[in-house]
């Protein structure tokens, strides 16, 4: 699309859906509407950072439908088809399978993998009470540096896609590296100094954080939340909070609670939500990025008991 038929078709969504903008699988709202460059991607915080960078030039749509667990995404034919259609697909290689194999079966032309903007960590290699999975780790948006290297990568990537508007895209870029700034700067600052530093997650989304504010996770299931924990693990996690003197165990929004709940209740800990980020929905401690991590921090902050 050149971008003279992208602003017309801007201009035309205020009054009517434009027939003719974009294909019919890049409406996000459901109507055809086009209101510029169309970019899917399958996870929450690569949708807020792409609307973040795209602002009003790209029309973002998530595959994953809100409260269900991407990880666990599966695709239609028909979604398939969108991921090829999408003048840029946006995903991290190891997330989600299904548009790893949707992107390798179309063809990668218009495909931005985080996974070659930024370095991603190896899976479970946070993790000091042994828990390897030898892959690498997707959650790299619980890094908010490593959201910011993937935000002028984005732009960039946009800026190549749509020249016409490249200014536009990096000045919105830099104003999320900004504010991804501030909120590593207000993590750095809350979690200098704390009795604790285990955290203990229902699945392994942590660690990123763990590794940036030398924190040690310790999950109950992997790096997929899907995965059942055995008995094992769970008694091997009750002992470690015990002997760690761990205050709380955190859930999670999309996930049942009830690991969690029973490895709290036997050793006297309490719940407390630390949101990976995976989705937003009305369970979820903020409405976006900044503030669900701004909340994940508070909980942080209470349950390391930092000064
Ligand atoms: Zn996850």
């Amino acid at each position: 699309m050149s971008a003279k038929v992208t602003a017309v078709c801007a201009a035309g969504v205020v009054i009517t859906a434009v027939a003719g903008c974009g294909d019919e699988g890049t409406s996000g709202g459901g109507d055809g509407a086009d209101p510029g460059l169309s970019l899917v991607t399958g996870v929450y915080p690569l949708e807020w950072l792409a609307a973040q960078v795209g602002g009003d030039r790209v029309e973002v749509r998530n595959l994953t439908e809100p409260g269900v667990d991407p990880h666990s995404l599966e695709l239609s034919p028909r979604e398939i088809g969108r991921v090829s259609e999408a003048e840029v697909a946006f995903y991290i290689t190891g997330l989600q399978p299904a548009i790893d194999d949707a992107v390798a079966q179309e063809g990668a032309e218009n495909a931005l993998d985080v996974a070659g903007l930024v370095d991603l960590l190896p899976a479970g290699g946070e993790d000091d009470y042994g828990h390897d999975h030898g892959e690498e780790d997707p959650h790299m948006w619980l890094d908010p540096s490593r959201m910011s290297e993937a935000a002028d990568g984005l732009a960039e990537h946009l800026a190549e896609v749509d020249p016409e508007h490249a200014d536009e895209y990096r000045a919105n870029a830099e104003a999320s590296i900004e504010e991804l700034t501030e909120i590593d700067g207000e993590y750095a600052a809350t979690l200098e100094d704390c009795e604790s530093r285990d955290i203990v997650a229902n699945h392994a989304a942590f660690g990123y954080l763990a590794e940036d504010y030398d924190l040690n996770q310790i999950s109950v299931s992997g790096i997929d939340p899907e995965s059942e924990p055995s008995p094992a693990r769970m008694a091997e996690v009750a002992d470690l909070v015990e002997e760690h003197d761990i205050t709380t165990v955190f859930t999670e929004t999309l996930a049942p609670p009830e690991t969690a709940e029973t490895i709290a209740e036997e050793t006297g800990a309490k719940t407390a939500v630390l949101d990976p980020l995976e989705g937003i929905t009305e369970e979820s401690p903020g409405d976006d990025y900044p503030s669900v991590m701004r909340a994940n921090l508070d909980e942080l902050g209470s349950a390391l008991r930092c000064s």
